[in-house]
């Protein structure tokens, strides 16, 4: 009677909304406090003071009707060229309003984007640890998702894989920088080796791939750490931006796609992701946001609060001898399980009220992410029980 797979989609909790809903139980009997619920990576901080004052101002002084009402369905006209002026001023694009198609957030930019671009039997790479609802967005596309792995240790992505990787089916690469659960940006050096392989296979196989950039995380980056703007280097880009952890507004579901000015039938391309968007019924973002974030687009929430939660928690995992990888953006550390089953590991950390998510459905079976998007006095509450668990193993 009922799609058997969107039925079964429906019944199964991702594997990090579980932990997360065990971690909300086990609050209620033991005690919120007592509980280290490093599960999901729900913004820690609050949204900035302008946020605040831009609500307030809108709602006080901006026409109701025209607020609360219908925007055309990929965005308020003033508000797209607001962003494509902002971003042109920070990475010297020459994206115009007609670029950017207004979204609820990073998750609907890239559905639009998969659906737009890819079709049956197609392939998309995506680079071990990946976000695990990549698969799920794809799998409606009928669309293969074709894992790569990335390089040991650093978790860069492996150049050498992906040219093995790519075939005459593969139409798009998904990249995630800073990324989760890793943390890690992919550097300049990366971005343009990717770039220029996936230049070289494009006009090997006769026509173009697409790089779609995952980028909810943009911001959140410590110590001046750059990240590449891809649309500068490759032009068969699509930048899924989203302002959930930027703005710590996740539940207000605000973001875009900014379609590269260089792509190739331009002109087609923001009329499939508009198209996109009207099948899939992501139409008009929220009208109120749409003008709040025009209001915002160069603030971001207090990130130092999560730069000095990552340094607390990966000197101390360090320390206990815990291998982890640095992270230099977002707000997870990725942790190597202490011993082979991370399914086992997380159990094992459970016994110390320790919630810690197992990476194997991010495509790294071994590994562990460890959300830090906490109050800094739950990591330093917690360490105590990091400890007990490295014990158990040493
Ligand atoms: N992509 C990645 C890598 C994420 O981690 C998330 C959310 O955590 C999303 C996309 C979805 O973000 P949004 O809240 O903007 O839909």
């Amino acid at each position: 009677m009922y799609s058997e797979s969107l039925v079964k989609l429906g019944k199964v909790r991702s594997e990090i909304r579980e932990i997360f809903e065990y971690a909300n139980k086990r609050k209620a009997e033991i005690g919120a406090d007592k509980v280290f619920d490093f599960s999901i990576g729900n913004p820690s901080v609050p949204a900035p003071e302008t946020v605040n004052n831009a609500v307030i101002d809108l709602v006080q002084n901006f026409d109701s009707v025209a607020l609360h009402g219908y925007t055309s369905a990929q965005g308020d006209a003033k508000v797209r060229q607001s962003i494509s002026d902002y971003i042109n001023q920070r990475f010297g694009t020459k994206l115009t309003a007609n670029h950017i198609y207004m979204t609820c957030g990073a998750a609907s930019s890239l559905t639009i984007v998969l659906n737009a671009i890819m079709l049956p039997q197609e392939e998309c790479i995506v680079f071990t640890p990946y976000f695990p609802e990549y698969g799920v967005f794809l799998e409606r596309t009928g669309a293969k998702l074709v894992p790569v792995e990335s390089e040991e240790k650093t978790f860069q992505i492996d150049i050498e894989r992906l040219k093995k990787a790519i075939t005459e089916k593969t139409k798009a690469v998904i990249i995630n920088s800073p990324n989760n659960p890793s943390g890690v940006v992919y550097s300049v050096e990366t971005i343009q080796k990717m770039c220029a392989l996936l230049k070289e296979k494009e006009k090997e196989y006769g026509h173009s791939i697409f790089v779609i950039t995952d980028e909810p995380y943009r911001e959140l980056v410590y110590d001046d750490v750059e990240v590449p703007y891809i649309i500068n280097y490759y032009d068969n880009t699509f930048v899924c931006y989203s302002y959930s952890k930027a703005l710590s507004l996740p539940g207000e579901r605000i973001g875009y796609i900014a379609v590269s000015p260089s792509m190739e039938c331009e002109e087609d391309a923001y009329a499939a992701i508009c198209g996109a968007g009207r099948a899939l019924g992501y139409v008009c973002a929220s009208s109120m946001y749409q003008r709040v974030i025009e209001k915002c687009l160069d603030d971001t929430a207090d990130i130092s609060i999560y730069k000095r939660n990552r340094d607390l928690l990966y000197n101390s995992l360090k320390d206990m001898g815990y291998q982890c990888v640095y992270p230099d953006g977002a707000f997870y550390l990725f942790v190597k399980a202490m011993c082979e089953d991370a399914h086992e590991f997380c159990e094992k950390a459970k016994e110390f009220e320790l919630l810690l998510v197992p990476a194997d459905s991010f495509g790294t079976p071994g590994y562990v992410r460890v959300s830090y998007c906490v109050q800094t006095k739950q990591i330093e509450d917690a360490l105590g029980a990091f400890k007990k668990l490295a014990e158990c193993y040493q």
